[in-house]
C-alpha cells in the first residue's frame, strides 16, 4: 500500500501550495475580545505550527483564516491576494480544514464522505470524484476502506480520512486543529507522521498542536499565542531552547 512517505505522491501531484498571510486579525464574542490583533505569516510550502494555552484563540485564529467565523477586522492573504471580501465557499475551496474530532459523516460510508465535498463544493462528476477520493485513499493507506462506515475505524484511520478529504479538495493551504488530541495515544504517531510527511511534500500548513516535538522537528516556524496575539515566533530552536518572553518561557516550563 503506497503512503506518501514511501513514494512521495503528494509532491508528484503538484499541489499549488500557496502563501498565508495574516495580519491584524482581531475578533470579539459579544464583549469577549479573542483575537487582538494576529499576524502570521507562512511562506509557500512551509509549515507553521502555533502553542499555547488553552483559550488563548488558536482555535477561534483558524476558524477566522477560512472565515467560519468572519474576523471583525484584519486582513488573510493568500497567495498574496486578499480572501476576507471575496465568496467564502472559494476561500474553503482552497483552504482545507482538519479538526480534533474528525467531523466526518457517521451514515455515509468512507468514500462518500470523501466524494461529498467534490460533487458539492468543487462540482465534479460522480466518476471523476470517486476517482479523486480513491486517489487520496490510496495516499493515505486506507484504500481499502473504501466502502466501510466511520464508526468501523480506529480514531487514526478516521483522522486519515478526513485528512484525505481536505487534500481531495487540491487546496493551496492546509489547517490542522488539535487534529491528535482526541486520538488513543498508540494512534497519534501515524497521523503525524502523514502530516509530517505533507510537509515535507511542500503542502502550506498551520498546525496548531500541542505535540511539542513536531513542533520542533517539523515547524520551519513556531507561533506562541497568548489572550489572543502572537507574543512571540520564530524557528522551532529559537522558541525551544532561547524563548525571550516570560509567558513563553512559563508555558514551556508546564508542557516540556
Ligand atoms: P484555544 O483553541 O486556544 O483553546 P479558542 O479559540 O477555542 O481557544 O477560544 C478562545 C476564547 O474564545 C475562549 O475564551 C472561548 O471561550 C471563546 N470562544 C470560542 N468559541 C466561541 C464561540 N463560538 N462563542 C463564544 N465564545 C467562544
Ligand atoms: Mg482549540
Amino acid at each position: 500500500m503506497p503512503t506518501i512517505a514511501e513514494n512521495n505522491t503528494v509532491a508528484a501531484e503538484g499541489y499549488a501550495a500557496a502563501s498565508l498571510e495574516v495580519t491584524g486579525i482581531e475578533l470579539a464574542f459579544g464583549t469577549n475580545k479573542v483575537l487582538r490583533g494576529v499576524d502570521l505569516a507562512v511562506p509557500a510550502g512551509r509549515t507553521a505550527c502555533v502553542i499555547g494555552p488553552s483559550g488563548s484563540g488558536k482555535s477561534t485564529l483558524l476558524r477566522a483564516v477560512n472565515r467560519l467565523i468572519e474576523p471583525d477586522a484584519g486582513d488573510v492573504k493568500l497567495g498574496g491576494e486578499s480572501v476576507l471580501k471575496g465568496n467564502p465557499d472559494e476561500l474553503r475551496r482552497r483552504i482545507g480544514m482538519v479538526f480534533q474530532h474528525f467531523n466526518l459523516f457517521p451514515h455515509k460510508t468512507v468514500l462518500e464522505n470523501i466524494t461529498l465535498p467534490l460533487r458539492k463544493i468543487k462540482k465534479l462528476g460522480p466518476e471523476e470524484a470517486r476517482t479523486a477520493a480513491l486517489e487520496q485513499l490510496e495516499l493515505v493507506g486506507l484504500s481499502n476502506k473504501a466502502p466501510a462506515r466511520p464508526g468501523n475505524l480506529s480514531g487514526g484511520q478516521q483522522q486519515r480520512v478526513a485528512i484525505a478529504r481536505a487534500l481531495a479538495m487540491k487546496p493551496e493551504v492546509m489547517l490542522f486543529d488539535e487534529a491528535t488530541s482526541a486520538l488513543d495515544p498508540e494512534l497519534v504517531k501515524g497521523v503525524l507522521g502523514l502530516m509530517a510527511d505533507l510537509a515535507q511534500a511542500g503542502m502550506t500548513m498551520v498546525v496548531v498542536t500541542h505535540e511539542m516535538g513536531f513542533a520542533r522537528e517539523v515547524a520551519d516556524q513556531v507561533a506562541f499565542m497568548d489572550h489572543g496575539v502572537v507574543v512571540e515566533s520564530g524557528v522551532p530552536e529559537q522558541i525551544f531552547t532561547a524563548a525571550e518572553s516570560p509567558r513563553l518561557r512559563q508555558f514551556l516550563s508546564q508542557v516540556l
